[in-house]
């Protein structure tokens, strides 16, 4: 069974999204031991999305449910996609309730050691879809799920409403579409937005 790592490193000098903290990490040396002082936003790197994040009243990290953290997934091939990932680049891989879902687009092979305001991201369309096909979670190689700016929450929102959570800033430029075994376990940070997560699949 192998392993590949689908995180991004945290270190300082990483890309946030715009508008979210830096990372800092400061190291504290006495003679007997290190430890470090680490400030970081709850959207760092690799990480997922909460209902909290949009949602007053939404569950925090703390309050989902395990096991949709860790099982089946399925890697969608998306790097044929311009701009936005539709409905319709979705229909076509019949995907079903039960589902784990990770997208590949070419956000993946452009790397992340800038951010670009041109990522891929899904739409609001493509987000109702995935919702009313009952998946578990969703994963896209995008700091964001959605556009930057668009005034359409739908990508966030729909999701998220029914608790499904939304793995953002995992890395698949090593990983060829198809089945695996996903882990991406939050911390046990309880009622806050987001956190981040060490995103793995095993190939089965
Ligand atoms: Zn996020």
């Amino acid at each position: 069974m192998g392993i590949i790592d689908i995180s991004l490193s945290i270190k300082e000098g990483m890309i946030t999204y715009p508008g979210n903290p830096s990372v800092t990490i400061e190291q504290i040396k006495d003679p007997a031991s290190t430890h470090s002082k680490v400030t970081l936003g709850s959207h760092t790197g690799t990480h997922i999305d909460a209902p909290l994040h949009v949602f007053e009243k939404g569950k925090g990290i703390g309050e989902l449910s395990l096991p949709l953290f860790f099982g089946e997934c399925r890697v969608l091939d998306m790097t044929h996609v311009s701009e936005v990932i539709t409905r319709s680049d979705l229909e076509k891989n019949t995907i079903q309730a039960g589902e784990r879902i990770l997208v590949k687009t070419k956000n993946s092979q452009r790397g992340f050691e800038a951010f670009y305001e041109d990522y891929v991201y899904l739409d609001g369309d493509g987000a109702d879809f995935l919702t009313q096909k009952g998946i578990l979670l969703f994963g896209i190689d995008s700091l964001s799920i959605k556009k930057k700016g668009d005034p359409d929450r739908r990508p966030h929102t729909s999701l998220l409403k029914r608790d499904i959570p939304i793995l953002e800033g995992i890395t698949l430029a090593n990983v060829q579409p198809g089945n695996y075994t996903l882990i991406a376990l939050p911390l046990k940070f309880g009622t806050i937005d987001a956190s981040p997560v060490r995103a793995v699949l095993f190939t089965n």
